[in-house]
């Protein structure tokens, strides 16, 4: 085996036939033959035979099978078989939908992939990390994953958490030494870095060493199982609710059974109602519809930037109560212009430059030089604060590289948003100095000198005022201010964070960053709806509460309060006064625990924004984390339950009122179909119960709740999006989805469907119990088919838009037609036992599943017309 810690950079680079230009992109096609992609194979999947295998084991579905093997048993062969078939169908479905829903959430997953940086022919790129290639040489950053095994060569104080290998939770700080001792343990190869590990400071060159299955988690071979997609807290208590049907049904069976062979029923009638009963109580497609719409709504979502990593999400997006937002780049555009800088006392517009001004060029190349990034003609990579300040430099004439060439950098320390501040080291005009920028008021307190056109003289109290109140000028018109600031700097000892003190201050430089456009409606949208929008931000107080102001989330009522401020406050202090506060400004990624802890404690829902590293613990705890996609870092993307492919804040409101849609069509579909069992369920009862023989034979039942129940079902799941949902308060997530007056609405409907069902089953009556029994089911299934257009919406018809939801009139068309199929078809009317029927039972049977259609309508309009008046008397 290699033992690529024991070698040098230069032996690893010739060993692996590699440079510090990375591989060129000829070469890559063979290495892919020699070493395959950097994929670790999955733990196994459930087979497709597996799943549909569980299809069976649902204890409803168990419930169908006896029902089977007992009308075999009592000489109803047919009906056993096609009980059987229509199992089957309904294992098949179960199985197709499971691969699908499987197929659209792998969809999601890789739209979501990791990436990783690399250099490749010379110039630095981003690729997926399953292209990743031994001999590649990775660029790492704070927040990144590491997705290959490498060998560090070029190391600025990286720091690596392992805990994924090591189960060790602190960071360890890395080298690019070679080690001589062998045989050491994955956390004392200080040089390499492992796959599963996340850098959580710092940054390093490292070439690829192993990949894929060959990576030391690779070996790990159990850590792959595949972790199984849960179960949302909606899919949850449907189960439960099936659970406890189950049971119910079991109970009401026996008891018909006992009391009509008590009555002396035969007990073949006996067992039939029994069977029928349960038949008809079964909401075989319930949780299928649940899947589907939860899949379609989260393509949709995809559609619209937000991609939802974890299902659950979807639910608990109509449930968000609170927004807790970065400012930089989701709330402002990200694109930042430097307008003002201010050294040697004078502010100087970037309109009126002066080239020649020692300071003012002085002040510009150092923030070229205590910067990483770069703009080339189209290209700009980096962070925007940064980019800002290289194209600063180009009104002074000068050029990021050439400075960076010229006046090489000796040592770093990287910005990380707990400090707010950056520094690196250069020898400068023959004497060598460390330049920090960073926040305005970290870095004054750290200044003892001031750097005048007269020479470094100790900073007076004056000089401080007079910074403050350009600081303040600056920050009240919106701007981002960086302080600069320099000191000498002895490149024999090692560079720390004790070298960001005793400073000399040079000067400030104002950036704008203005709103995104549409950032003023999403928060008119989010207070509409029930919803508070938090800014939080590392920026200063002034400019957050500046732009919090134009905005419009800072309002007169609310505060803005620093990290400082909040450190002060206890728990249960910030508690009381939480929903004050609308503006979080200089805080820390640690502080964001706090806010979302306090939101939750006082019954919020919460979503929270993050992008860095360190951001991770507060994405977990919010109940909806939300990451960066454009900005954000691996590992943020990672914590998150949401990522946002444009980082931009309306996309949330976006998503939440697809969130509250997606909620209230299920809970439509879901009423649907229990409504329409409720009706089944009666109308047997009530047979059982007069001892009147048995309106269905099982197979009526069957056919409507798993074939002509399932396509008004699946048109209410994909209702068009109501608008308005955004005028309504955030739904409670401790009320239950099966609520009382949910219930009682079920309850209603289900009798005026069972009402008419027994009216057509009398009319019937009179003819034979061949006709009878034709009538009940075709006026069920009719009725059930037109009561799906009830169950679009609570408003009525002609609110939602008569023909607003296309899918829902096809629907009933194809329910019908199927119905008219085996109403007309000789051997389907031999196997479903329908007699054929007169012109006027045909008429009877229409309008009598119109009725409730039309009831109900009328209900909703009246209702509607009474809410008009009493919202317009108020
Ligand atoms: P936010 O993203 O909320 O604006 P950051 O954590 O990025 O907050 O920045 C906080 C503060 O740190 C900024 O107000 C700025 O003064 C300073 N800062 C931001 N980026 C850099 C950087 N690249 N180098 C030095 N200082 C920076
Ligand atoms: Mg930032």
């Amino acid at each position: 085996m290699d033992r690529y810690y024991n070698k040098s950079s230069e032996e690893v680079l010739s060993l692996l036939q590699t440079t510090r230009e990375g591989l060129k992109s000829e070469e890559l096609g063979a290495l892919k033959e020699k070493y395959g992609s950097n994929e670790l194979v999955e733990g196994a999947r459930k087979s497709i035979f597996r799943v549909f295998m569980e299809q069976f084991k649902d204890f409803l579905v168990m419930i169908l099978i006896v029902a089977a093997i007992v009308s075999g048993v009592l000489g109803k062969l047919e009906s056993a078989i096609v009980i059987i078939v229509v199992i089957m169908l309904n294992a098949i479905l179960g199985t197709v939908q499971h691969v699908k829903a499987q197929k659209s959430l792998d969809a999601l997953k890789a739209l979501a992939s990791p990436m990783a940086k690399v250099k490749r022919d010379g110039n630095a790129t981003e690729i997926p990390s399953k292209d990743l290639m031994v001999g590649d040489l990775m660029l790492l950053d704070a927040g990144d994953f590491i997705s290959a095994d490498g060998r560090i060569i070029e190391n600025y104080n990286l720091q690596v958490n392992e805990s994924s290998l090591t189960g060790e939770a602190e960071s360890v700080l890395k080298s690019a030494e070679t080690i001589s001792a062998t045989d050491i343990s994955l956390g004392d190869r200080k040089n390499m870095v492992f796959s599963g590990s996340f850098v959580t400071y710092g940054r390093a060159e490292v070439i690829v060493t192993n990949i894929g299955m060959s990576t030391e988690i690779g070996k790990i071979a159990n850590l792959l199982e595949n972790a199984q997609e849960k179960k949302t807290p909606l899919q949850v208590s449907l189960d439960q609710f099936g659970k406890k049907l189950a049971v119910i049904i079991l109970i009401i069976c026996g008891i018909i059974l006992t009391l009509n062979i008590v009555k002396g029923a035969s007990p073949a009638d006996a067992f039939m109602f029994a069977i029928s009963l349960a038949v008809a109580a079964i909401p075989e497609a319930l949780s299928s519809i649940v899947t589907i719409v939860l899949a379609l709504g989260t393509q949709k979502m995809a559609k619209e930037n937000a991609i939802v990593r974890k299902l659950h999400a979807v639910e608990s997006l109509g449930g968000i109560s609170v927004i807790c937002s970065d400012k930089t780049g989701t709330l402002t555009q990200n694109k930042m212009t430097v307008q003002k800088l201010f050294v040697n006392g004078e502010v100087i517009e970037t309109s009126a430059v002066n080239k020649e001004n020692e300071l003012e060029h002085t002040l510009t190349l150092m923030s070229l030089l205590c910067n990483d990034a770069i703009t080339r003609e189209t290209k700009e990579i980096g962070d925007p604060t940064e980019v800002a300040l290289v194209d600063l430099g180009e009104l002074y004439g000068l050029d990021e590289l050439v400075v960076r060439e010229k006046y090489p950098r000796l040592a770093e320390l990287a910005f990380d948003s707990d400090r707010k501040l950056m520094t690196t080291a250069h020898k400068l005009k023959g004497e060598q100095v460390a330049i920090t920028k960073g926040a305005f008021d970290v870095i004054l307190g750290r200044c003892d000198h001031i750097q005048t056109a007269a020479g470094i003289r100790p900073i007076t109290e004056e000089d401080k005022a007079q910074i403050k109140q350009i600081n303040r000028v600056f920050s009240e018109q919106s701007l981002r201010v960086l302080a600069f600031a320099y000191r000498p700097y002895d490149s024999t000892k090692a560079l720390t964070l004790e070298d960001e003190n005793h400073l000399t201050f040079l000067g400030l430089i104002a950036m704008m960053d203005p709103p995104r456009v549409e950032s003023a409606q999403a928060v008119a949208d989010c207070i509409k709806a029930g919803i508070k929008p938090v800014m939080i931000t590392g920026d200063h107080k002034i400019t957050a509460s500046a732009i919090a102001k134009q905005i419009g989330i800072l309002n007169s009522m609310d505060e803005a309060i620093e990290g400082k401020e909040l450190d002060a406050l206890s728990d249960e202090e910030l508690r009381n006064k939480v929903d004050q506060i609308s503006v979080y400004a200089r805080v820390s990624p640690e502080h964001k625990i706090r806010i979302v802890k306090a939101w939750q404690d006082n019954g919020n829902v919460v979503a929270m924004t993050g992008d860095g590293v360190n951001d991770a613990p507060a994405l977990k705890q919010a109940d909806i984390g939300v990451a960066m996609g454009i900005t954000g870092t691996e590992v943020a993307k990672d914590a998150a339950s949401m990522i946002l492919t444009d980082d931009n804040f309306s996309t949330i409101v976006k998503a939440i009122s697809n969130g509250r849609n997606i909620y209230a069509n299920i809970k439509n579909a879901i009423k649907f179909l229990l409504s329409g069992n409720t009706a089944g369920i009666l109308a047997v009862l009530y047979c059982s119960l007069l001892a009147l023989p048995n309106p269905f034979v099982p197979l009526h039942l069957l056919f409507i709740n798993l074939v002509t129940d399932s396509l008004p079902a699946i048109a209410i799941g994909v209702e068009p999006y109501r608008k308005d949902i955004m005028k309504e308060k955030p739904r409670k997530m401790d009320e239950p989805l099966l609520s009382r007056s949910f219930a009682l609405e079920v309850l209603f409907e289900g009798i005026l469907i069972s009402c008419v069902t027994l009216v057509a089953f009398y009319m019937g009556k009179q003819v034979n119990h061949l006709t009878a029994s034709t009538m009940a089911f075709s006026t069920l299934c009719l009725a059930r088919l037109f009561h799906g257009l009830n169950c679009r919406g609570k408003a009525s018809l002609f609110q939602l838009g008569v023909f607003s939801n296309k899918a829902s009139w096809l629907a009933t068309l194809l329910g019908v037609v199927l119905w008219a199929m085996i109403m007309t078809i000789k051997p389907l009317m031999s196997i479903f036992e329908i007699a054929s029927l007169s012109k006027e039972q045909f008429i009877s049977i229409g309008m009598l599943s119109l009725v409730p259609l039309v009831v109900i309508q009328l209900i909703k309009l009246i209702l509607g017309a009474q809410k008009v008046r009493s919202t317009s008397k108020n």
